[in-house]
């Protein structure tokens, strides 16, 4: 028999292939061919640049290099390789794949949410003809076309080039063409560092002089509005006092930041010649005054601090219960100090809120530019700057917010989990959909390094594992310097309803207290945990209320805005003037959020200076520290926010908290709805009373003041509300005494979603039992973007190791969906729901 010539030349010995990591959702790795002048240079944990699919082109990572071709498919060869050294790690790899089998999602998943979008190139790089070209002769038909194409237009992607060229394979012609410099491709890796400005404003030249300022506020009497700009330019740059200041300039979101009105009045002044702006460089991770300082631990703090290194020598995971304004931080700063001295590696995980505040400022100030910071609303630049200066050992310090335990750290000695029961450490969307603090202690097992965990108020599990003994226990119970504990007192709602006596939303008694407040200069913060002006709006006649057209929820009113929103998909509709349903005027709103307590608190109290901070008033890149630096300097006297306020705050003037809706929190239908209350509740009380001087003061508006949990927040005990949560957990056999695993099951039809959903509680029963098995069940909003939801809830004992029940639950989660019957089924398992 003739035997067929062979398509590639093929040689056991000098053939190499790769396993490639590919961010995409399909859950393998794929093998591609390495080029022969290649094979020296690839190493694993190497970025190469690989054709996928249909003329796209994604950036992959280096799993495996060997000799063996796949079986099944013909191996495509690898296009570029882009870092002659590892930028991901041996520990990292491994990380990505326990992650896809822990969390059930794919290795693809998780490199696509670890690496930084500016390690990856997608089908988005952009290809340009080099006008230097000039070897036409040297091109094929194909090259030709393409080439063409690229003339006509400044740059085209990857995928648009596809679309014009139509068959030929993209990404092989490109590859060609840049071998013949025909063309450039660009990309995101090798785009140059962006310097960071910023635009300021500052008088001209012409009135950096006390009498003509003075002149110049005289003489616009008559335009009462510029005349407030130019005196709030004065007030943060003395320019009157000392002249020379001017130069210096203001940040122009400062005067920019109120309204319009103070918007358009700027604009006057500068088209008049009185202001004007200019650019500087600002350095990126702001370094002004970077003295180095000394931390000198109390006596108290110290203690704690031996404590947590001497219960290092036996657990690698200590829990750190201190309580609000116990100075934690200070303790953290001495055991990276301690651990750096050693050599090794440290990370310090922070909520994503409260990273970007005073603790950066402080860690900076002892730790220099030695230390990095990795933040989500940081660029690409500077997230690839920490990602390669840990590589090259600039950085042995990273201080960061969940995605930090993605960092390629190879020599980690300590990793601190700061706040540690906070939910934002869970990633819900997209997959893969880990817990920051689980996987730290995961990263943590494999580098022997020590884990510390710190909260004011433990998450019940890990305050249970530490009463088990699994985890070493230190406690701080003292606050820094003097600092008293805040007054905590609970206003009954009901009664002082009976009574006539709140106005709108506020008690008599916070009124009372705000008002003296202001009298003494102190400041306020008030927290509801809802944001916008109210949650419904309803038709007092036909009972009409906005609701959303994609979802299965009421639309939030947005006075500001003069908008119904949807909260969870973004839909807007504008606020009708009449009932839509049968034309009354008499619409009103129901219920409250932040923007209506600030409403109402300015005509209670005009003339206090308020401030409401929440999602929509941070969305802007340097918002929430504007806003965190007037309510510093004391432009604020009264604070509206959502939880945002309660996470790692520290302002010595805030002498008074008030809480709203806190019934609302304990009784929301949720297994942790009682801890959750609890720590939301004493984190925010914890922002009052930072001073020797006062005792702050906490009022809690609830309409049953009896209610366990409040009188436990009342006496700061911690300890008994665990015992009595702990209780509940074991009857009810949720964590920590079972892990959770909860399917969600999505279709746009709800009889296809509830068919499948069913089908899968009957395949997942076979072979777990009734008892670990629950649902399917409608969830609280049962449709989100037209896609009618169902859950099932999987319950598995601590005692058994989950990994075999994972393997079948995706097993029957892939039968689902392969089903033609079931087309466009989707589910999503989230391991660990919270
Ligand atoms: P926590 O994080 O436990 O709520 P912080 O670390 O924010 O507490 O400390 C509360 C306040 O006390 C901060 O203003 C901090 O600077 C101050 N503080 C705590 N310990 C010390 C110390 N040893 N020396 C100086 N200031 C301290
Ligand atoms: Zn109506
Ligand atoms: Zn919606």
């Amino acid at each position: 028999m003739q035997s067929l010539p062979q398509l590639v030349a093929f040689d056991e010995e000098t053939t190499f292939f790769a396993d490639l990591i590919i961010p995409v959702p399909i859950p393998k790795l794929f093998t591609y061919r390495v080029p022969r002048d290649m094979v020296e240079r690839l190493k694993v944990g190497a970025r190469v640049i690989v054709p996928f699919g249909k003329n796209r082109v994604y950036t992959a990572v280096v799993g495996r290099i060997h000799h063996q071709p796949p079986n099944t498919y013909q191996a495509k060869y690898i296009l570029e390789l882009l870092d002659e050294y590892p930028l991901v790690t041996g520990y990292q790899l491994e990380l990505f794949s326990w992650m896809a089998e822990y969390y059930l999602c794919n290795i693809g998943d998780v490199l696509n949410v670890a690496l930084p979008s500016g390690l990856k190139i997608t089908s988005q790089s952009k290809v340009q003809y080099n006008p230097d070209f000039d070897y036409p002769e040297l091109l094929t038909d194909d090259e030709v076309r393409l080439l063409d194409e690229l003339k006509k237009h400044s740059a085209l992607s990857y995928e648009e080039l596809g679309r014009l060229v139509g068959e030929t394979n993209v990404p092989t012609t490109i590859k060609s063409l840049v071998g013949k410099r025909a063309v450039i491709v660009f990309d995101e890796v090798r785009e140059k560092y962006v310097p960071k400005m910023v635009r300021k404003v500052r008088l001209t030249a012409h009135y950096e002089n006390r009498e003509q300022i003075l002149a110049l506020i005289n003489g616009l009497e008559k335009l009462p509005k510029q005349q407030e700009v130019i005196m709030k330019y004065l007030s943060y740059i003395p320019v009157l006092n000392n002249p020379a200041l001017n130069r210096k300039g203001l940040d122009k979101t400062i005067l920019n930041q109120d309204d319009e009105l103070s918007q358009s009045s700027l604009q006057t002044l500068i088209k008049n010649q009185i202001f004007e702006t200019f650019e500087v460089i600002v350095p990126r991770f702001g370094d002004e005054d970077m003295q180095s300082v000394e931390v000198k631990l109390t006596e108290i703090q110290q203690r704690a601090c031996n404590q947590v290194l001497s219960a290092f020598t036996e657990k690698d995971i200590v829990l750190l219960h201190g309580i609000t304004g116990s100075g934690k931080t200070e303790v953290y700063i001495n055991l990276i100090q301690n651990a750096l001295e050693s050599g090794s590696q440290v990370l310090y995980l922070l909520p994503e809120i409260a990273l970007t505040t005073q603790i950066v400022v402080r860690l900076r100030k002892v730790f220099g530019d030695k230390m990095g910071i990795y933040h989500s609303k940081f660029s690409d630049n500077e997230r690839v700057e920490v990602w390669k200066g840990i590589v090259d050992g600039q950085y042995q310090f990273v201080v960061g917010v969940r995605s930090a335990v993605f960092l390629p750290f190879d020599n980690l000695g300590l990793i601190i989990v700061d706040e540690e029961h906070e939910t934002s450490y869970k990633q819900h969307d997209p997959a893969p959909r880990y817990h920051a603090r689980d996987v730290a202690m995961m990263i943590a097992h494999w580098q022997k390094a020590k884990v510390l965990l710190g909260s004011a108020t433990p998450s019940i599990e890990s305050y249970y594992h530490a009463q088990q003994g699994r985890y070493g226990f230190v406690e701080l119970l003292e606050r820094y310097g003097d600092a008293m504990l805040p007054d905590i007192v609970l206003v009954n709602t009901r009664l002082e309803k009976q009574q006539r006596k709140m106005k709108n939303e506020f008690s008599s008694v916070l009124l009372d207290q705000l008002q003296q407040n202001l009298e003494r200069g102190e400041q306020s913060i008030l927290f509801q945990n809802r944001r916008g002006y109210s949650p419904y709006l309803q038709c007092e006649d036909c009972e009409w209320t906005g609701r959303c057209p994609n979802c299965d929820v009421s639309l939030t009113y947005h006075m500001r805005d003069a908008e119904l929103r949807c909260h969870y998909c973004g839909h807007k509709d504008p606020v009708p003037k009449s009932c839509p349903a049968c034309g009354s005027y008499k619409v009103r709103t129901i219920g409250f959020g932040t923007e209506k307590l600030e409403d109402q608190l300015q005509i209670v109290f005009p003339e206090a200076r308020i401030q409401r901070m929440d999602l929509d008033t941070t969305r802007a890149k340097n918002a929430y520290q504007q806003i965190i630096s007037e309510f510093e300097g004391g432009n604020v006297d009264i604070l509206v926010g959502t939880q945002m306020i309660s996470k790692g705050l520290d302002f010595g003037n805030v002498s008074l908290v008030g809480i709203f809706d806190s019934d609302r929190m304990i009784h929301y239908p949720e297994f942790r709805a009682i801890e959750r209350a609890f720590q939301m509740i004493t984190q925010v009380s914890g922002r009052a009373g930072r001073r020797a001087d006062r005792r702050g003061k906490v009022l809690i508006q609830t309409s049953n003041p009896q209610q366990a949990v409040l009188q436990k927040i009342l006496e700061n005990d911690y300890k008994g509300l665990f015992e009595e949560e702990i209780v509940e957990r074991e009857n009810y056999n949720y964590p920590p005494f079972s892990r959770l695993i909860k399917l969600t099951v999505r279709h746009a039809e709800q009889r296809v979603s509830q068919q499948a959903a069913e089908r899968l509680v009957a395949q997942l029963t076979e072979k777990l039992g009734e008892a670990r098995v629950l649902g399917p069940e409608v969830p609280l909003v049962e449709r989100i973007r037209n896609q009618y939801l169902y859950t099932v809830l999987i319950k598995l004992e601590r005692s058994i190791s989950p990994k075999a029940a994972k393997v079948f639950i995706l097993e029957k989660i892939n039968e689902l969906l392969s089903d033609k019957g079931l087309k466009a089924v989707t589910v999503v398992a989230d391991v660990d729901c919270l």
